[in-house]
Parts: C-alpha cells; sequence; structure tokens
C-alpha cells in the first residue's frame, strides 16, 4: 500500500512502483483525507500495488524502505505527513507478527483508504460488505495513476 501526503504526491507513487520491482498490478488512486495523527495534515493519495518478488519478507521490507527513503522520507511524527509511505498488506499468505514487520498488516481491514483500492487488485482479500460495515470517510477516486507528470 502506497501513500503520500507531501510534496510531489503523483511524483512519489511513481516513484515508489519504479523501486519495487515487477509490479503486475496497479489499483486507481484514492485521495482522502488524513485520520490521526497531527491537525493539518495536507490530503493523502493512496493506491495499492500487486509485486511479484523472490525477495523473503524481511528483504522485501528493506526494499521498501529503501523506497521511502530515496522518497526522503523523514519519521518526524508517527502519523504525521509524509513523502511516502509504503506498506506490506499481504506477503502470500504468510502470518509473520515480529517487531519489523508483521503481515497481514494489522490496520488493513479499518482503513477505506486501503480497503478500496485493495478492492480493485485482489478483491479476493478484502473482508465482505466493508464497505457497508466501515464508518463512512470521504475517499475519492481519481482514476489511474497518470504515467507522466501533468
Ligand atoms: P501504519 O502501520 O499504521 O500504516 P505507518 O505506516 O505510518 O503506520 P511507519 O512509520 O511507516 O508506520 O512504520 C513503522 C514501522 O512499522 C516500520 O519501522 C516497520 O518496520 C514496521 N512494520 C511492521 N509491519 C509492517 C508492514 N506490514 N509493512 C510496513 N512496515 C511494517
Ligand atoms: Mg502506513
Ligand atoms: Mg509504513
Amino acid at each position: 500500500a502506497l501513500g503520500s501526503n507531501l510534496g510531489d504526491r503523483e511524483g512519489y507513487l511513481r516513484l515508489a512502483l519504479e523501486g519495487l520491482g515487477n509490479v503486475v498490478a496497479v489499483s486507481d488512486v484514492y485521495e482522502t483525507e488524513p485520520i490521526g495523527g497531527p491537525d493539518a495534515q495536507g490530503a493523502y493519495l493512496n493506491m495499492v500495488a500487486v509485486v511479484d518478488t523472490s525477495l523473503d519478507p524481511f528483504a522485501f521490507l528493506r526494499r521498501c524502505q529503501r523506497v521511502e527513503a530515496h522518497a526522503l522520507r523523514q519519521r518526524l511524527v508517527r502519523w504525521g505527513p509524509r513523502t511516502l509511505d509504503v506498506d506490506i498488506l499481504f506477503f502470500d499468505d504468510m502470518r509473520l507478527d515480529t517487531p519489523e514487520l508483521t503481515v497481514p498488516h494489522p490496520r488493513v481491514v479499518e482503513r477505506r483508504f486501503v480497503l478500496a483500492p485493495l478492492a480493485q487488485v485482489a478483491p479476493d482479500r478484502v473482508p465482505e460488505n466493508w464497505d457497508e460495515v466501515l464508518p463512512a470517510t470521504v475517499v475519492t477516486s481519481r482514476g489511474p495513476l497518470p504515467e507522466q507528470p501533468a
């Protein structure tokens, strides 16, 4: 799951897709008002990508973190604004609960901004009726990520 709410948000999503390896499917881009964290953050762009990789989960996490570092992400405030957040939602059907990596990602099922794009690329991974069951928050589809900057 990719998210950006600072700077050239679409550019950071493109950067992430380029850095993750063999991207086999991408969702549309969704725009969401920030939930939690400090006040006065900008809106997020979120999307979900499916990646085919031969890396093990921890090596793939390091790749995700390298991509975040390329976006000059600084961890200043937890859940605060960031150029790029790259989270692993699922890794095949693996279950891991370690300090560095928990999969499935524990907060997938409570986040519309994750479930809406996930439903596009991996409908079997979203809980039934999530759309009716989750509290209404405004998540707006912006369609496919443009390949080139506007
Ligand atoms: P959230 O996890 O609620 O989306 P966040 O993405 O803002 O919060 P980060 O600051 O990006 O949190 O990551 C904090 C730590 O979470 C990272 O150092 C990483 O090791 C750990 N982590 C655990 N599970 C995962 C996962 N499935 N994907 C990415 N990072 C994870
Ligand atoms: Mg996150
Ligand atoms: Mg993260």
